[in-house]
Parts: structure tokens; sequence; C-alpha cells
């Protein structure tokens, strides 16, 4: 009986690695050498998920080892159960793994696709869904998200570098979750291979491997939509001096449509929302900017109220009220009747790359070295050897 058990377990974890050696293998990069592989975490906290895949699929328990084979075309649907993961009427252990077998039949959890492998793992929360894929894949289904993939191939090969760079920079953010990477705004937007198009794709092909550097080690990476005509120093926004982030004059990005925007806020809304950020506000009957930094941003602001007057850092005012509301720091204020009526230029935290820019320049005929050297001075595009 030991015997054979041993047996059957050799034999699974032969099957199991067989079963990785073809996924790794599958995952070279174009020009021959292996891929870095991430994983992105696509969704949390489900009762339920379904996979599918048209090609031959398997799915594998991580903590047997035990491999099932599933039937192409068929919906699954997978439940968070008290042992385990329920798929149909057999319930597996708290983790496992989905493998396509036919490299061209991609899986698909709750109706969108993705590339390479994708792992179930049962929580407190409910069932938890990982993309495991290599690098460019992923790159594929984020640039189009984060950048218009009509826009002049030069800004887009800028930002599959930036992209590539900050990949780097935060692998294993989510380590405590099991993942690398979310799929949403708190690390890169990225919707797998339903958004990729071609001209997307060829901005990832074309810079495989590339990323930014500053005397010889991986740069910090940052982008945002548009600057309002001045980038910000980092310093001004996250407290760190970093040499190649000071803030640069930037009047490429005009034709963005948020160039110029403008809000109108009720105090009621500024109360709420900085007192759900752990502020101590009463009723709200005046703003007063205090100073502004380098680049033209607020950098300190004062809040008046019933409770008295408090003192809030601009930037932290942006993002508690809300960075879709208060587009930029780059603003002005005026009181109407009832509300407060905000005005500025830009959109985003301005440090880094300003997107917009980037297709101004590559619209005048720069390339992506000399875009992302406009935005981090001092910096190298170097093939990083990961
Ligand atoms: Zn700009």
């Amino acid at each position: 009986m030991t015997l054979f058990l041993l047996k059957k377990n050799t034999l699974l974890k032969a099957t199991c690695l067989l079963l990785f050696a073809a996924f790794f293998l599958n995952t070279y990069a174009l020009c021959g050498t292996p891929e870095t592989i991430i994983k992105i975490g696509i969704l949390s906290g489900k009762k339920r998920v379904h996979l599918k895949s048209y090609g031959k699929l398997e799915v594998v328990d991580i903590n047997t080892l035990e491999a099932i084979k599933l039937k192409a075309g068929r919906d699954y649907a997978l439940e968070a159960a008290s042992e385990g993961i329920k798929i149909g009427d057999k319930v597996l252990g708290c983790q496992v793994r989905f493998v396509s077998r036919n490299r061209k039949e991609m899986l698909t959890v709750n109706g969108r696709r993705y590339r390479d492998t994708v792992m179930i793992k049962k929580t407190t929360e409910g069932l938890t869904a990982i993309n495991e894929l290599g690098l460019d894949g992923y790159l594929f289904g984020v640039l189009p998200v984060e950048i218009s993939p009509d826009w002049p191939l030069e800004s887009l090969k800028a930002q599959a570098v930036v992209s590539r760079t900050y990949v780097m920079n935060n692998m294993g953010k989510y380590e405590s979750r099991g993942y690398d990477l979310s799929s949403d705004i708190f690390s890169q937007i990225y919707r797998g291979v339903e958004v990729e198009n071609p001209k997307s794709n060829q901005a990832v092909t074309e810079t495989v491997g590339q990323v930014l550097t500053y005397k010889g080690n991986l740069a910090a990476a940052y982008f945002f939509s548009s600057c309002g005509g001045y980038t910000a120093n980092v310093k001004e926004v996250w407290g760190d001096d970093i040499p190649y982030m000071r803030g640069v004059s930037c009047p490429y990005c005009k034709d963005s449509p948020r160039y110029r925007w403008e809000k109108k806020v009720t105090p009621g809304l500024i109360k709420d929302t900085l007192n759900k950020k752990g502020y101590s506000i009463g009723k709200v009957r005046g703003i007063n900017f205090i100073s502004r930094t380098d680049s033209g941003r607020i950098k300190d602001m004062e809040i008046v109220h019933s409770g008295g007057r408090t003192t809030i850092n601009g930037h932290k005012f942006r993002m508690s009220v809300g960075p879709n509301i208060i587009k930029s720091t780059m603003m002005s204020i005026d009181r109407t009747k009832e509300k407060f009526l905000f005005y500025g230029r830009g959109w985003g935290h301005g440090v880094g790359m300003c997107q917009w820019g980037a297709k101004g320049q590559a619209d005048r005929g720069r390339n992506y070295k000399e875009i992302l050297n406009f935005y981090f001075p001092g910096t190298k595009v170097k093939k990083w050897a990961y």
C-alpha cells in the first residue's frame, strides 16, 4: 500500500512537473530568452468563479498534485466549500491551478480570456483568481487600458518601457495575498486578452526586456495623464528626492481634454470625504490656498470650518476628496453661492511621464527614448536581465 502510494505520488509529481515545464517553455519571449512570470490578482472575495477553455484543460490540486482532465468548451463553476474548492460534485484542496493544454485556446475566467495559467485560491473572504503569465503577455493586457492604442507607436513604446519598469519595481507588492500585482488602479489596470490591440502589442514586442535605468540601477518610473504645462517634482508629492524626477516644463499636452478642467463641489462633500480619511472637519465655511510648489501646484491649504481651521497638504486633499473630482493640484478656487468652484490644468499627480505629452512629442517625430529622456532626464533605456 505504501509503495503504491509512493508510486502514485511520484507519478503525480512527474505529471505536474511536465505540466509546469510545458507552461514555462511556452512563456519564452520572442528573443528566445525565458520571460519573467508574474502573478496578477484578477478576482477576489468571490463566492463562485466560472472557468472554461475551448481547448484541452486540466486542473491540478496544488496540495495533492492530483491532476484532473476537464472537458473542452464546458463551463465549470467553482465554489468555496468548507473543505476546499468545489468543482461540480468533486471537492479539491484550497489551491488549484488551471492549465490549458492547447496554447491557442486560452482560459476564460468569468467570461474574460487570459493567457497562460490561472490559480484559484480559497481564502477567508472567498475565492481569489490569480492569472500567472509572462511579463509581455501581461503588458499586452495593460497598455490598451492605460494609454490609447490609437496614439503614435513611439508614445506606446514609451509607455511599454515605463509599465515594464513599474512591474520590475513592484514584484511581490501583494505577496501576502498570494500575487505580485492587482489588476486595478492600485497597480496598473489589466484586462486580459479581450483588450489586446495589434499596435500596442507591437509596442511591447519592439521594446522586449527594456526598462528605464539610472546609473545602472532600475529607475522608479511613474506616469499620469497630463501635466497641464509642468510636471511635478516627486518630492512635492511623495517626499522623496529623486534626481531624474524633479519636474520639467512640458508644452506638449495641450490636446488633452483635461488640459483645463473645472468642478463644482459642495461644502458637505468636502467635509464628509475628509472626515472619512480621519480628519475632524466641521461645517466647511471657506478654503484658503496657503502655498504653492515650484511647479505651481497647491502645497498647503487651509479648511476653515465650524470646528476651527485645519491645514492639509494639497495632494492629500485631492486624494481624499477624489482624484477624479479634483483632477490635479495645479488649481485655483472660487466660491459660488452654495458651492466651491475648483478649476485647474492637467489630470493626475504630475510625477514622471505625462502621457498626453508623450503623444504630443511622438506627433512631432520624437522616438520613445527621446520622450523618456525628456521626462526622466539622466536615465537610460536598457535591456534588463530579469
Ligand atoms: Zn504635459
